[in-house]
């Protein structure tokens, strides 16, 4: 709670920060990342648009686009199609991997100065691209989304973590810091999303440090029944902070939605040029 104004990171501003001796401190983008500018609302010539078949090939370049053996959980497809996933050695697991070493770096470095801590040490983790990757969803579904299929993603558990994640937060637990999953998938969908983080690589959350959006929750009165994804994580972050005593030193997401309203310390936003919630 110490540094209010939120620090962001991203392999940009770190690259930049480290070639002029900086410290990266934008605030420009949530979460410190900057992907390439979106095209407008309203275009007024298709110069100004990407073609989206185009964009597709570029993304699954970026991830170093692989088949597996694995088939499709979905059962109302009435097939099974195999499913792809990421490269180890992709731009995408580079790019993940320079966030994590930056992160890994600047938790120790708080940790190591308890005196500057307004609390206990906690780290809160969004789940979609940023701890578990749903690119096979995403080139299942070719990019566009149906809650059902992706319901069947989800509760079959079967999204591989994003690489280094799971490393980052066993170092960081064992630093001391408290993880809490923040994610605004359904509490329905808690066996699933348990079993496929535990299955991933990480130590299995307990209840109490897994967040679902339920709506009934009591720190959410402000906004249920209609809580945004940016209220319910805000409104929850700051529950940790004021009500259970946390400092939240870092909180990584994916979507300018799991940054905006404050209580962390600082963000780190993991790439994910698939989709967009504001
Ligand atoms: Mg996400």
């Amino acid at each position: 709670m110490k540094l209010r104004t939120t620090l962001s990171t991203s392999v940009a501003t770190l690259a930049l920060g480290a070639s002029l001796g900086l410290v990266a401190t934008s605030s420009a983008a949530p979460g410190g990342l900057r992907p390439a500018p979106a095209p407008p609302e309203h275009p007024t010539s298709v110069d100004q648009i990407q073609n989206i078949d185009q964009v597709r090939t570029a993304i699954k370049g970026y991830y170093g686009d692989t088949p597996t053996d694995q088939v499709d959980p979905y059962a109302g497809d009435g097939k099974d199609v195999k499913l792809h996933t990421f490269a180890p050695d992709s731009a995408y697991a580079q790019e993940v991997g320079d966030l994590t070493a930056e992160a890994g770096k600047y938790l120790a470095r708080r940790v190591a100065q308890p005196q500057h801590l307004e609390g206990r040490p906690a780290i809160i983790l969004d789940i979609d691209d940023t701890t578990l990757t749903t690119y096979n969803y995403e080139v299942y579904s070719n990019f566009a989304y149906d809650p059902t299929v992706n319901a069947a993603f989800v509760n079959a558990g079967v999204f591989p973590a994003v690489p280094t994640m799971p490393q980052l937060t066993q170092a960081a637990a064992a630093q001391g810091y408290e993880l809490f999953f923040l994610t605004g998938r359904p509490e329905n969908q808690r066996p699933g999303t348990q079993a496929n983080l535990t299955g991933a690589g990480y130590a299995g959350p307990a209840a109490d440090h897994l967040f679902l959006k339920d709506q009934t929750l009591p720190w959410l009165s402000s906004c249920a029944p209609t809580c945004s994804s940016a209220q319910y994580k805000a409104l929850t972050r700051e529950h940790l902070e004021k009500d259970l005593g946390y400092d939240v030193v870092a909180n990584f997401g994916d979507q300018p939605s799991d940054f905006t309203g404050g209580f962390a310390d600082r963000t780190f936003r993991v790439p994910n040029p698939m989709y967009y919630l504001p």
